[in-house]
């Protein structure tokens, strides 16, 4: 290097580390620093807290759901002195696919899906005796699978017949399953036998799925629900229950990843709670886990589906106020 050059470069590096070190020229600190802005740390996402003693309902529309959603749950509710009740509000009978598969039939009958039905309550009751609940309280409401939506609207009350199931050919409960005598497939007794569960369990908290759920069984569950606290507020101002919600059918959800975690759904809200974590211990994921291969009808027709549940936490949210008025003008399930 000439000393010319010398003399070049040594001006540049001198023109640079005055850039960089001293103030500017007004007295002004660098722009880089004025530019810079601290941010705080995003808040930790909201925790599901869990009172002791807590009297939890969880509402599944079909066997699976209850351990799908709130597995873990229902386990560190038992866990902590408190006590569980699941309503299933059909007995999933109404899936040719998994009758086909189960039975070995290309056209199943009413009676291959009553048996399919009863099959999935017994598997039912091994998940709970799997999460240490085999003494919690198991009822099967017996409504129509796939119909629920129906029900919010055109099959509401006794002005016309009652709704069908295509699969079974029933339009009530068995009688052994009925709660309110006489009951059929019809909306407003199916938010009466809600309303009666309720009232007999006086639950503090209830699970539920949520209205954004899209499968549209599930959609229903929730605004018949939801129009049964409205009927059980009618008789008893003073009752008051912590409403949250789970969530498993939401369009690719939750396979966008394979991690431990279970990040909530993708473009769904919180809700008014935010999407709210219960983390569980590496035994509650395993028992989960385990649970959810005793639904061995449901196995053999989507392992996958239940594997991508038995994560290392679970996510709930609060809805926000919404008024519920069934039946509904529109269905707003049915399109799910
Ligand atoms: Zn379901």
């Amino acid at each position: 290097m000439s000393s010319s050059w010398r003399r070049i470069a040594a001006t540049s590096i001198l023109a640079v580390a005055t850039l960089l070190c001293s103030p500017t020229a007004n007295g002004a600190p660098p722009r880089r620093q004025r530019a810079r802005v601290v941010k705080p740390p995003p808040p930790p996402p909201p925790v599901l807290e869990i009172p002791e003693a807590t009297r939890l309902l969880v509402i599944a529309p079909h066997p699976d759901d209850e351990v799908l959603g709130a597995g873990g749950l229902m386990q560190r509710v038992k866990a902590t002195g408190g006590t569980v009740r699941v309503v299933y509000l059909t007995d999933g009978d109404g899936y040719p696919e998994g009758v086909k598969e189960e039975d070995h039939v290309e056209a199943p009958t009413a009676r291959d899906y009553l048996g399919y039905g009863k099959q999935r309550r017994r598997e039912a009751h091994a998940a709970l005796v799997r999460l240490g609940l085999g003494d919690a309280f198991q009822t099967f409401l017996g409504f129509p699978d796939g119909g629920l939506c129906q029900l919010t609207r055109a099959y509401w009350s006794e002005r016309r017949a009652a709704y069908r199931s295509p699969y079974t050919r029933l339009n009530r409960p068995p009688k052994s399953e009925m709660l309110v005598p006489a009951t059929q497939y019809r909306g407003e007794d199916l938010s009466q036998e809600i309303a009666l569960v309720i009232g007999d369990f006086k639950p503090t908290m209830i699970a539920v799925p949520r209205r954004e759920d899209q499968h549209a069984d599930h959609c229903a569950a929730w605004y018949f629900l939801n129009d049964s606290l409205n009927d059980v507020r009618r008789v008893h101002p003073e009752f008051t229950t912590d409403e949250i919600n789970y969530i498993v059918h939401f369009n690719t959800w939750p396979f966008e990843d394979d991690g431990p975690a279970l990040e909530p759904p993708p473009g769904l809200r919180g809700g008014a709670s935010g999407w709210m974590r219960l983390a569980l211990t590496p035994a509650e994921t395993r028992a989960k886990r385990q649970a959810l291969r005793r639904f061995t009808t449901q196995v053999h027709v989507m392992d996958w589906f239940l594997d991508g549940f038995a994560r290392s936490n679970e996510v709930f949210s609060r809805p926000r106020p919404f008024r519920v008025i069934l039946p509904s003008r529109r269905s707003p399930c049915c399109d799910q």
